[in-house]
C-alpha cells in the first residue's frame, strides 16, 4: 500500500484529496516534512523495530548516556559532508537541540559569581534564543537582547558574556558570524541550518561549541534528537553535569532511531542531500520568481558562495523567505498577508521590526504550493504589480 503522507490545513480525508476551498496558506511552522518524500522512497533501510527487552537500561555499557555508535556515525555524516570538524572534539546528545543549546547555556555560565553571564544574539534571532534564555533566567545568566547593541559597549571586558549564533540564521538563512569577541565572550554557534540542503558549505565549521540536529538533516523533529560538538572538556562535562540533572540522560530509543535513520543516510550517499537541496532550490526559485512580480515585497539577500560540497559556487537555498513589506504605510506586514489567507511568523518574534514576516519554505510539497497560490493571489490584485 502506498503510505499517506501528512494532510496540509488546505486538504482532508483518508488520502487528503479533498481540497478545502478559501483555506488558508499556514506558513508559520518550521516543520520539516519536505523530506517526508524521501522516507518514502526508503521504507526497508529506516524501518526500526525494536524488542521489549532491547535496552532497558538508563545507560550504556560503558556507563554514558552517550551511545558511542551514534557518535561515530554523526562524525561520519560531518565527514562525508564536510560541515563540521569533528575530530579531537567530545559530542554529546540531548532531547533535540533545544535542550543541548539550553545546556551549553548553563555549561558557559560562570560558576561562581555574583553578575550573571549576558546572552545576546543579533537580530534578527531565533525565537528560542530568546524564551528559552528568559525562562530558565537564574543568578547565572540572563537575556540581553541584540549582540549590536554590545558591539561598543566599553564595559564588556569586565562581563561575561555568551553570543548566540544562528548560521545559517533562522529567520534570514545568513551564514552569521559572532560579532563579539574577547576573553570573556563565549560564543554558541547554532547550526542547525549548516547542511547542503539550506546553503552552500564554505568550510568545515570549527567552533568552540556547535549544535546540530536531526530535525533539519533528515526531518525527524519528532524524534527530539540534536547534539553538540565541543571543543573543551570542562564544557563538555558540565553540558553531560546537565543532562544528568535535567533530564536522567538522553533517550536510548532516540538515539536507536537516529541511528538507523544516520546509517540509511551514509548508504545512499548523497541522495538525501541531492533530494532536499533540489527541493529547497526549487521552492526558493518559485518563491523568489513570485515576489519579484511585485514591487509591494521583497526578500533576504541571497548572495551565491561557493560550495565545497558540490564543489561550485552556488546560492542560499534558505528553510524561510524573510518577506519585507516595502510600502510606508505597511507597518504590519503580518497583518497585510493575513488579509490575503497567508499566515506567516510575526517579526516581533525574532526581535526585529514588524515590517518583516518569516514564511516557512519547508513543510509539505501541498503547504508549499497553497502558499505560491495565494500570494500570486495577493501580488495579481496590487496596484504595484510589476
Ligand atoms: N535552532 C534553530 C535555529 C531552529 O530553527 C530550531 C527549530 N526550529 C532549533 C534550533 C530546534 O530544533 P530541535 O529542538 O528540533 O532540534
Amino acid at each position: 500500500n502506498k503510505p499517506v503522507c501528512s494532510c496540509n490545513a488546505c486538504f482532508t480525508g483518508p488520502d487528503c484529496s479533498h481540497f478545502i476551498p478559501h483555506c488558508a496558506a499556514v506558513a508559520d511552522s518550521g516543520n520539516p516534512l519536505f523530506l517526508e518524500p524521501f522516507w518514502m522512497q526508503h521504507l526497508a533501510s529506516s524501518a526500526l523495530v525494536v524488542v521489549g527487552w532491547h535496552q532497558m537500561g538508563y545507560t550504556y555499557e560503558d556507563s554514558t548516556y552517550v551511545s558511542k555508535e551514534l557518535e561515530k556515525l554523526v562524525r561520519r555524516v560531518h565527514a562525508t559532508v564536510g560541515n563540521a570538524v569533528t575530530g579531537n572534539r567530545f559530542i554529546i546528545f540531548g532531547a533535540g537541540s533545544t535542550q543541548v543549546l539550553n545546556a551549553a547555556v548553563f555549561a558557559l555560565s560562570p560558576e561562581n559569581t555574583s553578575s550573571p553571564a549576558r546572552v545576546v544574539s543579533s537580530v534578527p534571532y531565533y525565537t528560542l534564543n530568546k524564551e528559552q534564555t528568559e525562562y530558565f533566567s537564574t543568578e547565572k545568566f540572563e537575556f540581553e537582547g541584540d549582540a549590536h547593541t554590545w558591539r561598543n559597549r566599553s564595559d564588556t571586558s569586565s562581563m561575561n558574556v555568551i553570543e548566540f549564533v544562528t548560521s545559517p540564521n533562522n529567520p534570514d538563512g545568513q551564514l552569521n558570524k559572532a560579532i563579539l569577541h574577547g576573553p570573556n565572550v563565549k560564543t554558541i554557534y547554532d547550526r542547525a541550518y549548516y547542511w547542503p540542503h539550506f546553503t552552500p558549505i564554505p568550510a568545515p565549521a570549527d567552533e568552540d561549541v556547535m549544535v546540530f540536529t536531526l530535525s533539519k538533516l533528515t526531518g525527524h523533529a519528532g524524534t527530539r534528537l540534536g547534539w553538540a560538538v565541543i571543543k573543551d572538556e570542562t564544557v563538555f562535562k558540565r553540558m553531560m553535569a546537565h543532562m544528568r540533572l535535567n533530564s536522567m540522560g538522553i533517550s536510548k530509543d532516540a538515539q536507536l532511531r537516529a541511528f538507523r535513520l544516520l546509517k540509511a543516510v551514509l548508504e545512499e550517499g548523497t541522495e538525501i542531500f541531492d533530494f532536499a537541496y533540489q527541493t529547497m532550490k526549487s521552492r526558493w526559485d518559485t518563491l523568489a520568481r513570485t515576489i519579484s512580480m511585485s514591487s509591494r515585497f521583497s526578500l533576504q539577500e541571497n548572495n551565491p558562495q561557493y560550495c565545497t560540497f558540490y564543489s561550485k559556487i552556488r546560492q542560499l537555498s534558505p528553510a524561510y523567505g524573510w518577506l519585507k513589506c516595502e510600502r510606508e504605510e505597511d507597518k504590519d506586514c503580518y497583518a497585510v498577508l493575513e488579509a490575503a489567507n497567508i499566515i506567516g511568523r510575526r517579526a516581533n518574534q525574532y526581535g526585529a521590526e514588524g515590517r518583516y514576516v518569516r514564511l516557512s519554505l519547508v513543510k509539505t510539497e501541498d503547504d508549499f504550493d497553497i502558499l505560491i497560490q495565494r500570494l500570486n493571489e495577493l501580488i495579481s490584485k496590487e496596484d504595484g504589480a510589476k
